[in-house]
């Protein structure tokens, strides 16, 4: 699998575990919030996974989990036989996915490859477009595929970056009715309707050159630098009336 970068040890990326965290490189989508553009297109030298192996036989004890993030890591063709590897190390794996490689998902789920999936739901099916920058044919009905097999994994979440949205050429933040549209699709596609797991992430206004000029902090007004506390609370009740699992991170 192509790896562009890795972190030997995160505290924070699965859940209650220590894990060794690999980037993979590209994206079938163009968000312009994307924390990690310089990914996109990447054409570095990157990592290659015999060293990450390696690292792990040697830390077996220590590191519990290998989480795979990107980019999307669903493009790589490598995913499986990487993730067989690590399950046959006896790790713990965990995939963070915008859920739109939904027949991948499919097989990974039947081969029992991945225990935790993140999915990011960008928003209502309506605003996709202008959030991935990306034209989506059949969107409602894959999106809706991808939530269901996630959500039958044996632990998953889904998440939502509340986002400043461009329509007309100025930015607006994304609403609490949105945010409740959002949260309604994720439980009528869930299997476990109303129990899963939603979290809403603040926007941080993007630091790297590499970044959409729109989203970088030196091109948005101050009001747009980060998503006020007021805002996550109000998109909190609306999510709540269909996931009441839903919290903010
Ligand atoms: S789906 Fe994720 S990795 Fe891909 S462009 Fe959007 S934020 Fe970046």
């Amino acid at each position: 699998m192509k790896i562009a970068f890795w972190q030997k040890e995160s505290f924070i990326d699965y859940p209650g575990k220590i894990s060794t965290l690999v980037f993979t490189p590209g994206c079938n989508y163009n968000c312009g919030y994307c924390h990690n553009p310089e990914l996109k297109e990447f054409d570095g030298k990157g990592i290659n996974e015999t060293e990450i192996f390696e690292y792990l036989i040697a830390n077996k004890g220590w590191i519990d989990a290998i989480a795979i993030s990107g980019g999307e890591p669903t493009m790589q063709i490598g995913l499986k036989d990487f993730a067989k590897k690590a399950k046959d190390l006896g790790l713990l794996v965990k995939l963070d996915t915008n859920g739109a490689a939904y027949t991948i998902l499919q097989q990974l789920k039947n081969e029992k490859l991945i225990d935790y999936v993140a999915m990011d739901v960008k928003g209502p099916v309506e605003l996709y477009p202008l959030i991935t920058k990306t034209k989506l044919i059949g969107l409602r009905d894959n999106l809706g595929k991808g939530i269901s097999i996630i959500s039958q994994f044996p632990e998953s979440e889904f998440r939502t970056t509340l986002c400043p949205v461009y329509n007309n050429g100025e930015p607006r933040w994304m609403t609490p009715e949105e945010i409740g549209k959002t949260a309604e699709l994720i439980h009528d596609w869930s299997f476990h309707q109303g129990k899963s797991s939603y979290f809403l992430q603040p926007f941080k206004a993007i630091e790297k050159e590499e970044g959409d000029e729109k989203f970088l902090r030196e091109n948005l007004p101050a009001e747009f630098y980060e998503t006020p506390q007021k805002l996550l609370k109000e998109c909190l009740v609306e999510a709540q009336k269909h996931l009441p699992n839903a919290k903010i991170r």
